[in-house]
């Protein structure tokens, strides 16, 4: 695409209307283990799109500052300009992932409080862990923007745990990302089964990328499930 700016492992982000904006174009491309498994799932990129524009929709109509300007068409959306920060937030309901093998906590434990981790935004690095006082001494953000970050990354969990619960989904744990923009910190990126973890609230199958990295099997299934039953709610 001639007006691509940067291609990333899920993403493609391209010159927008003007110097404000950008475009973000979903791509059917599937990674994990920072891009050591890699595959082409056709449709993923739609999916992806339309489950994270509802769920931005709703998180703007619950005063939620985020990136989306408008959807362009079925992968594609006009976004605000960012200066991103260069910190993944974390937020954890229940035990899994690299939380269950850090800490020998076994999957599917619920925890006595919501946990909030960072990690460096590093593919080079493969995202590594970061304390709040790693994060100011290096410079990634400062002591009121982690602040600012914790205070909306819990809020938005909240909220996204009322959504999710709604349809039938329990809201395990999710990555956010933010970015500076007019003096602001806004939600970007985006939110889908390839950033969080959704289980059937009734059976525990999960419905999100574990499928791909722990080869489950039928991927967009999971996908397509949480389209339908957010559409229901929406
Ligand atoms: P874990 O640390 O257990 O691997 O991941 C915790 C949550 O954050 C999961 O929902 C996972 O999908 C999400 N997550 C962590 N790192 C990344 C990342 O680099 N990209 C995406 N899309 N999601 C991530």
């Amino acid at each position: 695409m001639s007006n691509m700016l940067y291609e990333g492992k899920s993403k493609m982000i391209c010159v927008g209307r003007d110097d404000d904006n950008l475009i973000i174009r979903y791509k059917d491309t599937a990674t994990a283990f920072n891009g050591e498994k890699k595959a082409e799932l056709s449709g993923k990129g739609k999916l992806n799109a339309a489950i994270s524009n509802m769920i931005y929709d709703y998180l703007a109509e619950h005063g939620i500052e985020t990136h989306l300007i408008e959807v362009l068409d079925e992968t594609a959306v006009l976004v605000k300009k960012s200066e991103i920060v260069m910190v993944e937030v974390i937020v954890r309901n229940i035990a899994a992932g690299s939380f269950s093998r850090k800490y020998g906590v076994p999957e599917g434990t619920a925890l006595k409080n919501t946990v909030i981790e960072f990690s460096l935004k590093s593919d080079e690095l493969c995202d590594p862990m970061i304390n709040e006082s790693q994060i100011t001494a290096i410079g990634l953000a400062t002591p009121e923007e982690l602040m600012e970050m914790t205070r909306q990354a819990f809020r938005i969990n909240e909220l996204l745990r009322v959504l999710f619960f709604k349809a039938g989904i329990r809201l395990i744990d999710l990555k956010l990302e933010f970015g500076r923009c007019g003096g602001k910190l806004i939600l970007c990126d985006e939110i889908s089964p390839d950033s969080c973890r959704l289980w059937d609230a009734d059976t525990d199958k999960k419905l999100d990328k574990d499928r791909f990295r722990r080869d489950l099997g039928n991927v967009l299934d999971g996908y397509r499930d949480v389209l339908r039953r957010l559409q229901n709610v929406r």
